[in-house]
């Protein structure tokens, strides 16, 4: 399967997931996986849970994470969003290259969504010169997410061992959209069809969308969720989640309303596409990717 570029429809939306490419997480840099992504589970259930998923803990030494952006044509707008991850590693900052291949230019956008200020969603917003990559496009965040990254507060709050790249991503790729910058406070229509959905816990102002036309819907829930586990144990936060209970309290919300409207949703590290549906499985649920051909 074609594993840079996904078309699908919702509605009488074209959309398109895009890859930005691919990260991987292993020590030292970061924690081993199964500490990473579910920080706070209990050893013996974890090791459960994994074994279940086919995964040993000690064996498990490296998350390698797709970056998932999607465009939406709505026929009146052309949506991004989301823009990857630019210079974060040797796999990443292809979004440009792909949209190329999908038939689009970054001219041709009119609204980039961000959905939170993590260097894999903020990435490729400027140039090699630091000038917006997107030059037609309104730029949308979540009003206090751009407070936090802009201001002193991510510097006294973010933990010390990650403070340095986020920050870095953050003041290379914020201050040069301000003067296309739209940021929003509460969940109200970006473009017809596409809705500011407030999302916060894995960071301050992290946003998810509920995109729909024709009675069809697809939750972009960002990273609301890193891992299909997370679904399975909704408790179990990850060691980059900003404020652990409220990621508990989102996820369910997010994940209870997707199963309710049967939408289909878009995460952004699932393995690519990163589309599926949720099931209710007692007071959790599973993830059911689509079916792709080839
Ligand atoms: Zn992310």
């Amino acid at each position: 399967m074609n594993t840079e570029i996904y078309r699908f429809k919702v509605g009488t939306f074209e959309c398109m997931a895009v890859s930005d490419g691919t990260h991987t997480y292993t020590p030292p840099t970061f924690p081993p996986p199964a500490t990473f992504l579910f920080a706070n589970a209990p050893k013996e259930r974890l090791e459960q849970v994994l074994s279940e998923h086919n995964l040993q803990p000690e064996q498990w030494i490296e998350w390698i994470s797709p970056y998932i952006c999607v465009v939406v044509d709505t026929g009146e707008h052309r949506v991004l969003v989301d823009t990857g991850a630019d210079g974060l590693g040797p796999n990443t900052g292809k979004l440009l290259q792909n949209l190329q291949a999908g038939g689009i230019a970054a001219e041709d956008i009119d609204t980039v969504i961000l959905t939170h200020g993590h260097p894999d969603h903020i990435g490729g917003n400027t140039d090699a010169e630091g000038k917006p990559a997107f030059p037609n496009a309104r730029f949308v965040m979540w009003k206090e997410e751009w407070d936090f990254w802009t201001s002193e507060e991510a510097e006294r709050k973010l933990d010390e061992h990650v403070k340095e790249v986020l920050l870095k991503f953050a003041r290379k790729n914020l201050p040069p959209i301000q003067g296309q910058l739209d940021l929003v406070d509460h969940e109200k229509e970006i473009v017809p069809g596409m809705r500011a959905v407030e999302a916060s816990g894995h960071t301050p102002g992290h946003m998810a969308l509920a995109i729909s036309s024709e009675g069809k819907q697809l939750l972009y829930i960002s990273d609301a969720v890193l891992h299909p586990i997370h679904l399975q144990q909704p408790e179990w936060y990850a060691a980059v989640d900003f404020t652990p209970e409220q990621v508990v309290a989102t996820r369910r919300r997010l994940l209870s309303r997707a199963a309710a409207e049967n939408a289909m949703v878009l995460a952004f590290h699932f393995p690519f596409p990163g589309l599926g549906h949720i099931i209710q499985k007692g007071d959790a649920w599973e993830w059911q990717p689509i079916e792709t051909e080839g």
